[in-house]
């Protein structure tokens, strides 16, 4: 699949970095009873890379160059996110890149309260 507003798009082969939906890496090998908070843990974002936790970067092997976060703000300044029990939610970029460190203090999420965050880790609760 290829977001509709990534310029790279699929090749019908392996494609590097222009891959659309980058995984949360925290949840590799994770069972869901590993996972203490499954509607607030991403699993996908639109972005690109394969790999993210929401602050770095991860390229399996090669691709092209693409640079930047994986997370983009290709919708609305926002990206659209699945979570664990398999919903999904736009959000502001900024509340979902953590390479921003600001999505923790911001008011709209309750100030990082469990109700309203957002968690890349499999244990957040
Ligand atoms: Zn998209």
């Amino acid at each position: 699949m290829t977001c509709p507003s990534n310029a790279s798009k699929w090749t019908g082969q392996y494609m590097g970095n222009g891959f659309s939906y980058p995984m949360n890496s925290y949840l590799e090998f994770a069972n869901l009873s590993d996972i203490k908070a499954p509607a607030q843990c991403v699993t996908n974002v639109c972005g690109w890379y394969y790999w993210s936790n929401g602050a770095n970067n991860y390229e399996s092997t090669g691709g092209n160059p693409l640079g930047g976060p994986s997370v983009k703000k290709w919708h609305n300044e926002g990206t659209n996110a699945v979570h664990v029990d398999g919903h999904a939610k736009w959000y502001r970029y900024q509340n979902i890149w953590r390479g921003n460190a600001t999505w923790q203090n911001d008011p709209e999420w309750g100030g990082g309260s469990a109700a309203n965050s957002i968690y890349w880790t499999r244990d957040a609760t």
